[in-house]
């Protein structure tokens, strides 16, 4: 019956266990929560006066609970950044919380109208379009694409989950799928020769950092095979949208092909601090997506607040353009303390057996940091690893602290596969 099949999927879960042991060791989610009391937060999150009435600056995070989260991916620190947290309490108080239907019905306000001009410019595309998160811009465009049928989608084997779905979904509409090993260009290129059937329009997707190894897409690469080969070439830029590239456009332009790239898929819950996904590109597509992107179209847009949020951070983090060159400067610290080829702010230091990582993911909690361990299915049996994300939120003196813990968890990093791409933003 239905309560034994649940009792038995879940038992031995591991996820459910160490988030039950997180709860009560880390008071809130950001390091600012986890300077105040249990009852302040509770009183401030159930409307109630607490006890001390104003948030507490990062500043003030000194006591013993706190945890240093090296775990999120706000890695500009912008999530907490005093004129984001003002914008989105400034809209909520101007226009309340929800934008009330989807964007098509009545849902689009102007503050929407302005992020997705801000996103375009960041692009450096013709136009940009709002969706409820970026897992939901990619079921969208890969369904819309792909809505008759007649596409070959080819997509590298690390893609994110949300890129696997919506292919999924477009194999439903009669889409053929081939899958090319990672950033391998050699064999996408067999398969584009050898598999793509002939009449099929062509499609490439990718993500370009790749989120649990921190390694790049090799985009220069796909972009000369892209003028050889005449597809459609998709990029998923969710963690390196503000953080790489010299105006924070993401890897497409700090790899200088930009224009090579027919829509960007972007996502404004990393680096931007917020909740929400978009997809950058021309106005053609933009219109394709609006009438087919069932994803956009069948949902509710995206709250006032969140969205005036977005367009805050998109400014800080080009009034501050120290977060991003901070970012990478941690990043590329922590590979030489600890002798391991880092690509980004995103570090993956593979253990082996999930057994290791879990201990020593435990071990780094009690010295007072959390490092997530990344075990199957998300990636690979035997390279379960330990994941530290790098935010321009942590000091010099925080990444000598890990960098410590780390040493004393006694581990020994295998040796990971040199990483793609280039290293520096
Ligand atoms: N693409 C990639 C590469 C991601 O890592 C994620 C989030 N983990 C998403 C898309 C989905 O973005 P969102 O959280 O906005 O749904």
């Amino acid at each position: 019956d239905w309560q034994q099949w649940l009792a038995s999927s879940v038992a031995g879960l591991h996820s459910r266990s160490l988030f039950r042991m997180l709860r009560p060791t880390v008071p809130g989610l950001s390091a600012v929560e986890a300077s105040m009391s249990q009852a302040d937060i509770d009183a401030w999150v159930e409307g109630r006066q607490p006890a001390s009435t104003t948030l507490p600056s990062l500043a003030d995070c000194t006591d013993l609970r706190t945890i240093k989260l090296f775990s999120l991916n706000d890695y500009l620190g912008l999530s907490t950044h005093p004129a984001v947290r003002q914008a989105a309490a400034n809209a909520a108080l101007l226009c309340g919380n929800g934008p009330r239907s989807s964007a098509l019905v009545g849902g689009y306000t102007h503050w929407h109208a302005q992020l997705e001009r801000a996103l375009a410019r960041l692009k450096g595309t013709q136009d940009c379009l709002l969706f409820p998160t970026g897992f939901a811009a990619n079921l969208a465009v890969a369904a819309a694409l792909c809505h008759d049928g007649n596409v070959t989608v080819l997509s590298d084997e690390l893609n994110h989950a949300s890129i696997v779905d919506g292919v999924a979904l477009a194999r439903r509409r009669g889409a053929q799928l081939l899958v090319y090993r990672h950033n391998d260009l050699a064999h996408l290129e067999q398969l584009l020769k050898e598999d793509v059937p002939p009449g099929s329009r062509t499609l490439v997707i990718t993500d370009s950092l790749f989120s649990m190894d921190g390694d790049f897409a090799d985009l220069r690469g796909l972009a000369a095979l892209k003028r050889r080969h005449n597809f459609l070439l998709v990029v998923d830029e969710a963690h390196a949208t503000l953080v790489c590239g010299p105006n924070g456009g993401g890897a497409a332009e700090m790899l200088g092909v930009t224009a090579d790239v027919d829509l960007h898929v972007g996502t404004l819950s990393k680096a931007c601090g917020c909740l929400g996904g978009f997809v950058a590109c021309s106005s053609a597509w933009k219109d394709l997506l609006v009438n087919r992107g069932r994803a956009q179209v069948y949902s509710t847009a995206l709250p006032v607040p969140v969205v005036a949020a977005a367009l805050a951070a998109i400014r800080v983090a080009e009034e501050e353009p120290w977060r991003r060159q901070h970012v990478w400067r941690l990043a590329r610290r922590l590979g030489r303390e600890l002798g391991v080829p880092v690509s980004s702010p995103i570090v993956p230091l593979l253990v082996g057996t999930e057994q290791a990582a879990m201990d020593a993911s435990m071990q780094l909690l009690r010295c007072g940091f959390h490092v997530p361990a990344i075990r199957p299915p998300t990636v690979p049996a035997g390279t379960s690893r330990l994941r530290v994300s790098l935010s321009a939120a942590h000091t010099d003196d925080d990444l000598r602290r890990l960098t410590s813990a780390l040493r004393g968890c006694g581990l020994r990093f295998q040796p990971w596969k040199q990483a793609q791409g280039e290293a520096g933003s």
